[in-house]
């Protein structure tokens, strides 16, 4: 069948359908907006769809739009659009979603009618372009940090996370071990309007935003990027940071890189933010603790009691000790653990997670772990140096603020323990001997 096409002799009030009306397996549903067509305008006849006949009738134009009118047009409203070329033109028009399914043999299903990567940024290093190749996933175009997206568990909008098993740290302002173990993610609740659009609107309620200057987000303190219309975002979650401590360290994954210490102490990293865990059972643990006391006190046949032999089970003896010792699985990084801000960065500072704190929960005997994070900045002498300076270790593990000099040495109000700074935090500090030594 032939393509059918008008070109208006008047001018027509039609409307524009949200993206859902067309694809009828989505729920949502907008307001319509009208769209007013000048006369001369060239519009294509769109399929009916199926035996819907309380659907109204649907025209492409020119640019791509899709409008609908009420009633189909008459002859006196336009006149068939004959010309050859521009059929051709009108009707080579394809939509990203069919363009992806019949060149990439792959449905896009969208996961709200906001795009995730036109409003968020990266969270290891404030990117906004994002890449996708290999018809799967993103990631960001500076430091390689990968997303992934998802549904909310119900509501319209969107999840996104973050995973670092193949960033490049040197990109970002967050230094991580690489691993499949620990992620990010974010959830943007949807406010029932298009961020991008930066015009005023009844719907406008913030004091700040005007006619003359929408307010809009300035991306220091959220996951979405600065210069969105503020007023039209709906309930935003910021990035939380949580999964499995990593516990094997493969070296070829992550090389390593030098920590250098204001005394001069140099340390290996990323090997500190890697925990090792036995996998016993609680009897092979009741096992490996009795050898380990055996041996600590036996002089095994063939053994002559010199130095030597009786240093060497005394070694056996604290190894077997420290094994039996190890968290049994990898420990837990609880839901929104500490994140440092990146407010808190001078210029060419990153964070660093160093490593971290350990501790067993009363209720479900899981390890936990905070991770205990560090300011460092790149040392680097030439290209192929890796070394980071540490320039504070004050990040409080409990709340991820900077603990100054003062407030170290400050007393808690037992009374009114909010009046202090880091007035809750010192319970952890206590418990894991924290104790900062570079701080303002
Ligand atoms: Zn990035
Ligand atoms: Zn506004
Ligand atoms: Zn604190």
């Amino acid at each position: 069948m032939s393509p059918t096409a008008y070109i208006l002799r008047q001018s027509v009030a039609a409307k524009r359908p949200s993206r859902w009306d067309i694809h009828a397996r989505y729920a949502m549903r907008l307001p319509d907006a009208t769209v007013d067509l000048p006369a001369g305008t060239w519009l294509l006849a769109l399929p009916e769809a199926g035996d819907n006949h309380s659907y109204p009738p649907h025209y492409r134009l020119a640019d791509g739009r899709i409008v609908c009118l009420d009633a189909p047009l008459t002859a006196g409203q336009a006149d068939p659009l004959t010309d050859p070329q521009a059929l051709a033109a009108l009707t080579a028009y394809r939509s990203l979603e069919q363009t992806v399914e019949e060149d990439w043999g792959l449905q896009v299903e969208h996961v709200d009618r906001n795009a995730p990567f036109r409003l968020i940024q990266c969270p290891l290093c404030d990117g906004t372009e994002f890449v996708t190749v290999g018809f799967a996933g993103v990631w960001c175009d500076r430091c390689q940090a990968e997303f992934h997206v998802r549904h909310t568990a119900g509501d319209p909008g969107f999840a996104v996370d973050c995973t670092f098993a193949h960033y490049q740290p040197t990109a970002a302002r967050y230094l991580l071990p690489r691993s499949d173990e620990l992620l990010l993610t974010m959830v943007c609740k949807n406010g029932g309007g298009d961020p991008l659009d930066l015009t005023h609107n009844q719907h406008c309620h913030r004091d700040d935003c005007t006619a003359a200057q929408v307010a809009l987000t300035d991306g220091r303190a959220s996951p979405l990027r600065a210069g969105l219309h503020a007023c039209v975002l709906g309930d935003v979650y910021d990035w939380s940071f949580y999964g499995r401590v990593p516990t094997v360290y493969n070296h070829d994954q992550h090389g390593y890189y030098t920590l250098l210490w204001p005394d001069g102490q140099e340390e290996l990293w990323p090997r500190s933010a890697f925990v090792n865990v036995n996998g016993f059972r609680w009897e092979d643990k009741q096992k490996v603790t009795s050898a380990a006391a055996l041996l600590a006190t036996s002089t095994p046949a063939g053994y002559s009691p010199d130095f030597g032999s009786l240093r060497y089970r005394d070694e056996l003896a604290a190894f077997l000790k420290e094994w039996a010792q190890r968290p049994s699985h990898p420990p837990v990084v609880g839901y929104r653990s500490i994140w440092p801000k990146r407010s808190q960065l001078q210029e060419g500072e990153r964070y660093l997670l160093h490593r971290w704190l350990l501790h067993k929960e009363k209720d479900d005997g899981w390890m936990q772990a905070s991770p205990v994070w560090l300011v460092v900045t790149d040392a680097a002498q030439e290209k192929y140096d890796r070394r980071w300076r540490v320039v504070r270790d004050n990040i409080c593990p409990h709340c991820g603020r900077p603990v100054s000099q003062s407030e170290w040495e400050s007393q808690v109000n037992e009374k009114r323990p909010w009046d202090t700074p880091h007035g809750y935090c010192r319970d952890l500090w206590a418990q894991h001997n924290w104790q900062p030594t570079l701080m303002d």
